[in-house]
């Protein structure tokens, strides 16, 4: 049912604002053959009447078409509908906008295209692309996304068989019939994006250097006391090893140095950079006498512990920072002479070999 035509002055027009019959002057703007109105029943819905030609669906759609870019070409203002851009993993979205229609047109040209419509607005020019058949080209489509050309397609294709009111509505509230092939905010959109994620990694930056700044502090603040005491309280360190008792196999562990407080001297910084301090030392013997050289590693970030690498066979303690305290482990520890070894084997052994008898004698 044909519901638009073209009067004898070119316009667009619908079936209700025409007399009726051939007094209406109108032609198909399909087929361009001579209409009659048919708009005086109250039964029957009003349309256009071709007189020599068939009416075929193209006639609709293209009467469609043609009223569609002329309405919206008509307007003086047009609510753009809202825009929703992802970008960088974010999304933002900017709600449905009314502007003001300063100029427009239909048929502009842009490059080597046809643009539907071309609305001059109050937030710059927008092209409307209407779709009641074929879509916009691929061809197209990339020349408005490479160009950022602010385009709108609204697709009407489900209106070659609606009355008039249906198809007004639909161009009064065209959201739910649209789509930006390039929005006319996508810039803002994704600067605002972009800085917002610039804006969330340099907050990021800053709370990692405060952290270590944190981290530091209190190393330092360590260091001064362990300086200001000349001692240093060492965690006990075994060496883990198998044994037979009885013809069974255990898996035994030699305690080669009891967890207890030494003296040292020439504590000093040897490195301190943003992700550790090392600190090295000379631990004295209960004689006083100079022993082994002791590394501190203060590590400020578990990659710095991760990635560091002790020198093979040296004494290295690490300070670690765990929620509210801050124990020492060893990272690296000498091979043990066998003269402290062996003995410490052996008392393991038999620390091992008298809980079993206790054992023994307790079932039975
Ligand atoms: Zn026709």
């Amino acid at each position: 049912m044909l519901i638009f035509a073209r009067n004898n002055k070119g316009k667009l027009v619908s079936i209700n604002d025409v007399p009726n019959g051939k007094l209406c002057q109108c032609t198909c703007p399909g087929c361009d053959d001579v209409l009659v109105a048919r708009n005086r029943g109250k039964i029957k819905a009003h349309s256009f009447a071709h007189t020599s030609k068939p009416e075929k669906r193209a006639c609709l759609m293209t009467a469609l078409h043609r009223f569609a870019q002329e309405y919206l070409a008509a307007q003086e203002q047009i609510l753009l509908p809202s825009v929703k851009c992802k970008h960088m993993g974010k999304t933002k979205i900017r709600p449905a906008k009314l502007v003001k229609i300063l100029q427009s047109s239909v048929e502009s040209p842009l490059d080597k295209y046809k643009m539907d419509v071309e609305l001059e607005t109050s937030v710059g020019e927008i092209f409307i692309e209407v779709k009641v058949t074929a879509d916009c080209s691929d061809e197209k489509v990339s020349y408005i996304k490479n160009n950022k050309v602010p385009t709108l397609e609204v697709d009407l294709s489900q209106f070659i068989e609606q009355p008039m009111e249906a198809v007004i509505d639909a161009l009064r509230n065209i959201e739910p019939y649209s789509n930006w092939i390039y929005s006319w905010c996508d810039d803002t959109l994704k600067n605002e994006i972009e800085k917002e994620v610039e804006a969330e990694r340099l907050a990021l930056q800053r709370a990692l250097e405060q952290e270590i700044e944190r981290k530091k502090k209190i190393t330092k603040r360590a260091i001064n006391n362990l300086v200001k005491n000349g001692t240093i309280g060492l965690p006990a360190k075994e060496f883990p090893f198998t044994a037979f008792i009885n013809t069974k196999e255990y898996k035994l562990q030699a305690k080669v140095l009891s967890a207890a407080s030494w003296s040292f001297n020439s504590l000093r910084v040897m490195i301190d950079n943003e992700d550790y301090i090392l600190a090295t030392c000379q631990i004295l013997s209960k004689k006083g006498q100079e022993a082994n050289k002791l590394f501190i590693l203060f590590p400020f970030n578990d990659d710095a512990l991760r990635n560091f690498k002790p020198i093979p066979n040296s004494a290295v303690l690490c300070r670690l920072f765990r929620k509210g305290s801050y124990p020492y482990m060893w990272l690296s520890f000498p091979e043990p002479n066998p003269r402290k070894l062996v003995p410490a084997q052996h008392k393991a052994k038999q620390l091992k070999r008298e809980s079993l008898e206790y054992f023994e004698n307790y079932s039975i």
